[in-house]
């Protein structure tokens, strides 16, 4: 029981990306569809329906940003999260200045 089981389906996600949304810095989080709330009273009511659901909900899960419902991260080493961050950078300068 010692070896570490890893889904090989599983993409590294150790990158730091910013959102285009909210201007966050960080790791992606793993973000599933739908609502956890509704996969466990679809279990509790039948079975059959709560399979269903968790197997649309698993079935394309997508990285996003922990802070805002966008599910669009940008990694910053792409010429385009460079960008981003320049762009939050000045807005955060702008905050800072008004305090
Ligand atoms: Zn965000």
């Amino acid at each position: 029981m010692g070896r570490e089981h890893r889904n090989p389906r599983e993409k590294p996600v150790t990158a730091t990306k910013i959102c285009p949304v909210c201007g966050y810095k960080g790791k992606a989080v793993l973000k599933l569809k739908g609502h956890v709330s509704v996969e466990i009273i679809l279990w509790i009511l039948l079975i059959i329906p709560g399979f269903i659901y968790s197997m649309w909900r698993h079935s394309s899960p997508r990285y996003g940003c922990p802070r805002c419902i966008s599910d669009t991260m940008i990694p910053i080493c792409t010429p385009e999260g460079q960008k981003i961050t320049k762009e939050f950078e000045h807005v955060n300068i702008n905050i800072l200045n008004q305090l």
